[in-house]
């Protein structure tokens, strides 16, 4: 995958001049001040029962072996890699029990790869626990796990985060242990060099995508709240994304959900709560333009105003945004749709899966609630697919 991104690079490096503007955070203080607010940490699993505290970093990795312990059928635990200080960045690969063997469209969330943006670290263990929990007791959540792979990995730069000590979040900071911006440390698509050296938990990273079939991403940051799409080294002008009016109605649909709870969210960049990222502010080496490069849709989703969001202030945060960022894994299903999936808790299905075996190869007719339907195959490998159909999820046999 590498090799065919250098040679995009020295493809496009001839034509893509660099609009250099302002990074409003291009130069943050190196060290973080240490934090006044109220971070209160929990120092034992149990205490994260009111999901009110962040967690310690052994209490972090206790919850996510703990996950696997209780929802054995349901997720397996990934190693992604190590951090410089050898902290563990982990990743939760979630999916239904119905059927193992089954293929499934890959999705992948990631979040606070700038260590002191740490709203989507809380947000992204919380998602983790509601999905294992609700599996077999929500429709909408069952369903949901049995068609899709899922891959969570909450804190991507785990020293950043710990800077201060595994058991304080306080003195978070937005760079890993050799003081890199990870989001400019990434391979650049479009030939501009780096600054430092492919650093650790980049390199893991790399490597772990190159491994997997994601299809649709999200890389979670803080210090502002905005969906900010592709791509980051352009403005519109000088080059859109092919997918940029998908994105529009994807960010647009996370937007709307995050402000039926809240109206006052996802206004200080933009009225809409989206924006081409170049358009905000152009940068390079990010991850967003390296993943969209290599094929994954990937968004940067800014979730929190402040980067370091008080614990007092979890709940609400959780509460406006959990069903967006449901919602958001459902879009997997509609990378090629111009029509909005149906709400993934909306949908009403009485059989989440029926099976049909194909033996004539290149179309298979279904019947749902709603009628007969016949779904072409053409376009597929032999296999076992996980296809929506009319909002039931079909399992199809392609010999
Ligand atoms: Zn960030």
């Amino acid at each position: 995958m590498r090799r065919i991104l250098l040679t995009m690079a020295a493809l496009l490096a001839v034509g893509s001049a660099m609009a250099q503007k302002p990074r409003p955070d291009a130069f943050p203080p190196m060290e973080a001040p240490l934090e006044t607010k109220a971070l209160t940490m929990a120092t034992t699993v149990e205490e994260m029962a009111g999901w009110d505290r962040y967690p310690t970093y052994e209490v972090y990795v206790a919850m996510m072996q703990g996950y696997v312990d209780s929802f054995p059928d349901l997720c397996r635990l990934d190693t992604i890699g190590t951090s410089v200080r050898g902290r563990l960045i982990l990743a939760l690969a979630i999916t239904g029990s119905a059927d193992n063997d089954l293929v499934r469209p890959e999705m992948f969330y990631s979040s606070t790869m700038h260590g002191d943006e740490i709203t989507g670290f809380y947000l992204m263990l919380r998602l983790c626990d509601t999905l294992l929990r609700s599996y077999g007791t929500s429709e909408a959540i069952t369903r949901l796990l049995d068609g899709t792979r899922i891959y969570i990995n909450p804190l991507s730069n785990p020293d950043g985060t710990y800077n201060g000590g595994n058991n304080t979040v306080g003195r978070a900071m937005r760079y890993n242990a050799n003081r890199v911006d990870l989001n400019r440390n990434f391979p650049d698509p479009f030939g501009t060099p780096p600054m430092n050296e492919l650093q650790p938990e980049n390199e893991a990273m790399i490597h772990y995508v190159e491994q997997h079939h994601f299809l649709l991403s999200a890389n979670l940051h803080g210090g502002s709240e905005v969906m900010n799409y592709p791509w980051d080294s352009f403005t519109s002008r000088e080059r859109l994304n092919e997918h940029s009016e998908w994105w529009k109605q994807v960010c647009k649909r996370f937007v709307d959900t995050c402000r039926k709870v809240d109206p006052a969210r996802f206004k200080d960049v933009r009225t809409s709560g989206y924006v081409n990222g170049g358009d905000w502010y152009v940068i390079s080496n990010g991850r967003q333009d390296y993943f969209n490069d290599c094929g994954i849709r990937e968004l940067t989703m800014e979730l929190s105003t402040t980067k370091s969001l008080p614990t007092d202030s979890l709940n609400h945060y959780w509460r406006c945004q959990a069903q967006a960022l449901i919602n958001y894994i459902d879009e997997v299903h509609h990378l090629n749709d111009s029509t909005p999936p149906t709400s993934v808790l909306s949908c009403d299905v009485d059989s989440p899966f029926k099976v049909y075996p194909n033996p004539t190869r290149d179309k298979a007719t279904v019947e749902t609630a709603k009628g007969r339907h016949t779904v072409d195959l053409t376009r597929f490998p032999a296999g076992v697919y996980a296809i929506p159909v009319e909002g039931v999820w079909v399992k199809i046999i392609k010999l």
